[in-house]
Formats: C-alpha cells, sequence, structure tokens
C-alpha cells in the first residue's frame, strides 16, 4: 500500500487485507486465547498467547499508526490506561511532568492525584501563554509536556509547532492528546510532537458502543534522559509494548475490530459533523439568548487563524455561555434529539452542563468552568433538526 494514499483509503486498506485463506474481505475476528505453536517455541505467524499479541488488534494498530503516520501504534482497552502506560513509561519518581490546565478530568486526576503519590511531580500550564511555557519548561526540566488541542470545554487552539519546539529545547517529549480532532482533521505528529494518544470512545468508535484507547509513536523517539528502559533499547515504541504487556493493559479483539470498522467511515462522520457543528455555531452567534460562542471556525474566535493553520477543520464539539446556570441546565433538560449525556463524537448528538457534568471536578479550582457554559457534540443527525431541537429547548426556558 503506497504512503501516498489519501488518509480516506489508508483507513480502508492498510492492515485490512482480505483474508488468505478464505478470502474475507474484512479481516476476521480472532478470539483464541492461545496459538498453536509450529514447533515447541516457535509461534506459527508471531501470535502465542491473547494478551501479548492478537492478529486482530495488529491489524487496528497498523491502520491507526498510518493515519496519524507513526511509526507504531497500540490499542488500549481505555484512553485512560493507554495515558496511564505511556505516563509510566515516560516517567520515573523524581521527574516532573507538564501539562495544560484544561486536559481531560480524567487526564488531570491521574497527573495531579495518581503519578504524584509515586513521586512523580507534576506541573499545569496556560498553553496560550508561550513565555509562561518557555519559563516553567526551563525551570522545572519536564521529561514530557502533555497537550490537548482543541481544549475541553472552551475549544482553545494552542500552538503545536511552537510546544514541539520549547518542549524539545529542554529536552522534553510533546505528548498529544488528539481525541478532539481525530486524524482526519489534525495531525500532532507531522507538527513535530512525539507521541499520540487518543480515547478511541470518542470519534473513532463513533457509536457509543465501546471504550478504548490508543499510543500512537513518532520514529525513533527515544525515552528522555537517555535512560534505555527495560527492553535495553531505549525506544519509546518497544517500552510502550513492553509494559502494555506486563500490566495486562490489552483491549477485548471484539472491542478492537469495532474500532477498525469505526476508522472506514471516520472520515465522511467527523467532516460531516465539523460542517453541522458551524452551521451550528453561526446560527447560535445571530441569538440573544446566546452571550458567546467557543468553536474555532468561527472568523470572531479567538483560535481561529491558528485552527486554520494546523487543522483541516475545527471539529464536531463546540460550547455556548447562555444567561445564567438555570438556564444551561435547563437546556439540556430540554431538547428531545440531543441526549444530555457526557461524553463525545458518537453519531449521536449529545449535549451536557460541564460545570455540573463533566467537568464538577474542577469546580473551586483555578480552572474552574463557568456555570453558564453549554457543550454540544454534534452528531450525524440533520443540521436543520439539530437547530430546531435547540430552539425548541431555548423557548422552553
Ligand atoms: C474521554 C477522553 C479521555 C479518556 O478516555 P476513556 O476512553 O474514557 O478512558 C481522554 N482524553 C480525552 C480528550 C477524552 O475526551
Amino acid at each position: 500500500m503506497p504512503a501516498t494514499h489519501s488518509l480516506s483509503t489508508r483507513a480502508i486498506h492498510v492492515g485490512q487485507s482480505p483474508d488468505p485463506i478464505y478470502g474475507d474481505v474484512v479481516p476476521p475476528l480472532h478470539t483464541a486465547t492461545t496459538f498453536v505453536m509450529e514447533q515447541t517455541g516457535i509461534a506459527k505467524a508471531g501470535y502465542d498467547y491473547g494478551r501479548s499479541g492478537n492478529p486482530t488488534r495488529s491489524a487496528f494498530e497498523e491502520t491507526f499508526a498510518s493515519l496519524e503516520e507513526g511509526e507504531a501504534a497500540f490499542a488500549f482497552p481505555s484512553g485512560l490506561s493507554a495515558e496511564d502506560t505511556l505516563l509510566r513509561v515516560l516517567s520515573q519518581s523524581g521527574d516532573s511532568v507538564a501539562y495544560g490546565h484544561d486536559v481531560y478530568g480524567g487526564t488531570y486526576r491521574l497527573l495531579t492525584e495518581v503519578l504524584p503519590a509515586e513521586g512523580r511531580k507534576t506541573v499545569g500550564l496556560n498553553l496560550a501563554d508561550l513565555d509562561e511555557v518557555a519559563e516553567v519548561l526551563t525551570d522545572q526540566r519536564p521529561v514530557a509536556l502533555w497537550v490537548e488541542t482543541p481544549s475541553n470545554p472552551l475549544l482553545e487552539v494552542y500552538d503545536l509547532a511552537s510546544l514541539a519546539e520549547l518542549a524539545h529545547g529542554v529536552g522534553a517529549l510533546l505528548v498529544v492528546d488528539n481525541t478532539f480532532a481525530s486524524p482526519v482533521l489534525q495531525r500532532p505528529l507531522a507538527l513535530g510532537a512525539d507521541i499520540v494518544t487518543h480515547s478511541t470512545t470518542k470519534y473513532i468508535g463513533g457509536h457509543s458502543d465501546v471504550i478504548g484507547g490508543v499510543v500512537v509513536v513518532a520514529k525513533g523517539v527515544r525515552l528522555p534522559r537517555k535512560r534505555e528502559g527495560w527492553t535495553g533499547t531505549g525506544l519509546v515504541r518497544n517500552e510502550v509494548g513492553y509494559l502494555q504487556n506486563a500490566v495486562g493493559a490489552t483491549p477485548s479483539p471484539r472491542d478492537v475490530q469495532l474500532l477498525s470498522r469505526g476508522l472506514k467511515t471516520l472520515e465522511v462522520r467527523i467532516l460531516r459533523q465539523s460542517q453541522s457543528a458551524l452551521a451550528i455555531a453561526r446560527h447560535l452567534e445571530k441569538r440573544s439568548a446566546v452571550r458567546a460562542v467557543h468553536y474555532p471556525g468561527l472568523e470572531t474566535d479567538p483560535g481561529f487563524e491558528l485552527a486554520r493553520r494546523q487543522m483541516r477543520h475545527p471539529g464536531g464539539v463546540l460550547s455556548f455561555e447562555v444567561a445564567d446556570e438555570t438556564r444551561a441546565k435547563n437546556l439540556g433538560e430540554n431538547t428531545a434529539l440531543f441526549a444530555l449525556a457526557v461524553s463525545l463524537g458518537a453519531v449521536e448528538s449529545l449535549i451536557e452542563h460541564p460545570a455540573s457534568m463533566t467537568h464538577g471536578t474542577k469546580s473551586g479550582s483555578a480552572t474552574e468552568i463557568p456555570a453558564n457554559l453549554v457543550r454540544i457534540s454534534v452528531g450525524l443527525e440533520a443540521v436543520s433538526d439539530l437547530i430546531d431541537d435547540l430552539e425548541r429547548a431555548f423557548a422552553a426556558g
């Protein structure tokens, strides 16, 4: 498969060849926990035990690595287990890890509660202020900088190429959680990042029926501080594979098969969701009940220029502010098509109140989310029906 094929073609063909024996057009689902050996100690096709490796998982990983333009991808049973394994590979007791202060709530909990209990120092940064980032990186000398862009739930856009340069300047690796954009809209490795993570629970699965995660490593990325790691090779890709098997953080082949299926329609889904999100953002911007719309596809948004440079389209999630907290909560209770639920990226449109739902753990902190904010994840319903649904909810108070 030539690397010159475009992303949508690779999503369908790389790692997804027809079965060589029976001719199945899609790779069959391999559920076996163990594999018959060719000879003592010699596996038939590289697989011996289902935790250590599985052909259905390998197929997905090959496709995913191709889409993110990385050297290797590793599928995990959830986004957080992917992040946890990666953070343990990159950092040791005594190291520090820097992160954008508005990262996903579960990532924030890992970074501020779990890792510090094991002797890592973690430091939150305002990624919009590159001078502050440079200063803190120089002062703290972290092993990694963890970035999410666009941010959640305020959809701020951060400059990946500049952040990569600043991180590399102090010997830190840049890790980007690319869940909101997916490889269709943004490819951080091409902008200088070293590692990409995803919650595949969101756009990759895309149908609200599988929890999963992935880590993708760029070519030749080495451990910080010239460490050699458990494998003695110093290569991040080898270390992630080693630790994943050592701690058993491996996904069900059935889940991974759903993710491979999701990848095949990812581009058409997310482009359509992005177009609908832009139409909804433009509609909301004109409405007097809406105080502010946060969506980098709007020319008036502070992230517009940067998003245009580093993303193919700003994506299917947006947030907006209404008069007060009561109205924000009522809106989600009064929609019929938008389901009142956390999560994002699926074919169904979702609506939520971040201050009390996804970002409740941040209340009282410096990064507290405004109580009058509403976040929506735009699905694949007709955009006119979605706008009518929001209008009915506004009218209901
Ligand atoms: C959902 C999410 C995660 C966590 O993934 P899980 O699959 O729920 O473990 C991490 N990062 C972002 C941006 C997310 O939206």
